[in-house]
């Protein structure tokens, strides 16, 4: 069996992964905050821990791993789309699952096993919040309940900081109601005009970090192998769902694992710069889905990446060379050398540039398998590759007809021009006096073929 390896964020080394049931290898990662369309950058984890739920399929069996994504569909930023847009919080979280969803599939995610929504899992907060403070791990006050962050040793542990450098790095909210400003907040108090749930301690809602410890709690255990998310969230986010989930008596997760995050042109993505776009915005631009995910795969997770115009158009040139390729092939077994690579700490990068030698060499049954492997086999392949088949199927009326005009003239000035076009375009051409055929090659480029 394949040996996975990955880089575990909370010892910092690069791990054999040893699961704790290979019978059920069980990861969580957090969700999106469903208030709008998903940005780029949040497209990448999706992708990234989409890639090791299909290797872990693989390497375990597609019935052995169970994969948890949650849904934020409470929160104030909810709260105050509603507010602004006058539209229930309802018809916002579920059209904006819907939308999370569609896009996600258009860059070939599979959907989890699992994905819940916050607000179904009220009562497993409420009764983790109880049991923190029946053992001194939380405290109320006025009708708030917080995570006494002082009481649990380990607190830091994941992102190797202590408490205080903690404290001066980030924003920590100074409240009345806190004993200690590093102190979070598991419940809060609702007024009439924002969505709350009865409890012990009033009519009020979950704080973020709580749904996670709750769910993860639910749906996977007390102790369960992955859990995968943004390096934005691994303070306090990541810090706080350990501090709950290992106060609560569950070992939590043993490994950890974080994406770096996503630029464009260099810069960081954001509306004041004019360079922040949805997922939706490029489909609707005409970028297939594969595009965008092969971009995301060329650059491996833990590095920062960075999305240029340059790289969505290499990235599509690829393709439609791979798919002409690929097309004529059955599938077949991925081969070892690229499961080597990704089960060495998700090399899709090394993935990629295995392809490209694979596609080198014509092997179009291993491409064909490996582009499926990396979930990189959508809808645009049948598109595409009808798209080049067609292309040449026109074209080799062209040519035959150019040669039997020539074959009276005598002049084959023509023919060759149009022989010599095809075969810069990467195409093999035959001619007999049966007539012409024409085959795509692994160089294939139906861009050229427009020069003609
Ligand atoms: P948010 O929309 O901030 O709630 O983020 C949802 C998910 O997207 C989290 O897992 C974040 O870590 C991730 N995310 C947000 N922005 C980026 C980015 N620029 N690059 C990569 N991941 C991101
Ligand atoms: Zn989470």
């Amino acid at each position: 069996m394949t040996t996975l390896k990955l880089h575990n964020t909370k010892t910092r080394k690069r791990e054999d992964f040893a699961p704790i049931d290979p019978q059920n290898v069980r990861m969580y990662v957090c969700g999106p905050t469903v208030y709008d369309r998903a940005h780029l950058g949040n497209a990448r984890p999706v992708i990234v821990f989409d890639v090791l739920f299909r290797l872990l399929r693989h390497i375990y069996g597609a019935d052995h791993v169970t994969y948890v994504r949650n849904f934020t569909d409470v929160d104030d930023k909810i709260n105050a789309r509603s507010a602004a847009s006058g539209r229930s919080i309802g018809e916002i979280t579920e059209e904006t699952i819907g939308w999370f969803l569609e896009d996600m599939g258009a860059v070939g995610a599979l959907q989890p096993t699992h994905m819940p929504r916050a607000t179904e899992y009220i009562p497993q907060m409420v009764a983790m919040i109880e049991g923190l403070m029946a053992d001194g791990f939380a405290y109320e006050k006025d009708g708030h309940v917080l995570f006494r962050v002082r009481k649990y040793k380990e607190y830091g542990a994941l992102s190797g900081r202590s408490v205080d450098d903690m404290i001066a790095g980030a924003r920590v909210e100074v409240a009345p109601y806190k004993e200690d400003p590093m102190d979070f907040v598991l419940w809060k108090p609702s007024d009439a005009e924002t969505p709350g749930w009865d409890s012990p301690w009033g009519r009020g809602r979950p704080g973020w970090h709580i749904e996670c410890s709750a769910m993860a709690h639910e749906l996977l255990g007390s102790h369960f192998d992955i859990h995968g998310g943004g390096n934005d969230l691994m303070f306090p986010h990541h810090e706080n769902e350990i501090a709950q989930s290992c106060c609560a008596g569950d070992k939590f997760a043993n490994v950890w694992l974080h994406n770096e995050m996503l630029q464009v042109e260099g810069k960081k993505m954001s509306k004041s710069l004019g360079n922040f776009f949805t997922v939706r915005d490029l489909l609707d631009q005409d970028v297939p889905g594969e595009v965008i995910r092969f971009v995301m795969l060329s650059t491996h997770y833990r590095k920062p990446m960075d999305w240029t115009e340059k790289k969505r158009e290499e990235a599509e040139k690829t393709l439609r060379k791979w798919y002409a390729l690929a097309a004529a092939a059955d599938g077949s077994t991925p081969d070892e050398d690229l499961i080597g690579l990704l089960a060495d700490d998700l090399n899709t990068a090394g993935a990629i540039g295995h392809l490209h030698k694979l596609a080198g060499a014509g092997d179009a049954a291993a491409l064909r398998s490996g582009l499926q492997l990396l979930g990189l086999m959508g809808d645009i392949i049948p598109a595409w590759a009808a798209q080049a088949s067609f292309d040449l199927v026109d074209y080799e009326a062209f040519l035959s007809d150019a040669r039997v005009t020539a074959m009276e003239t005598k002049d084959f000035a023509d023919v060759d021009r149009i022989k010599s076009m095809l075969v810069a375009a990467g195409v093999q051409v035959q001619m007999s006096k049966d007539g012409v055929v024409l085959t795509p090659t692994p160089e294939f480029d139906a861009d050229k073929l427009e020069a003609l």
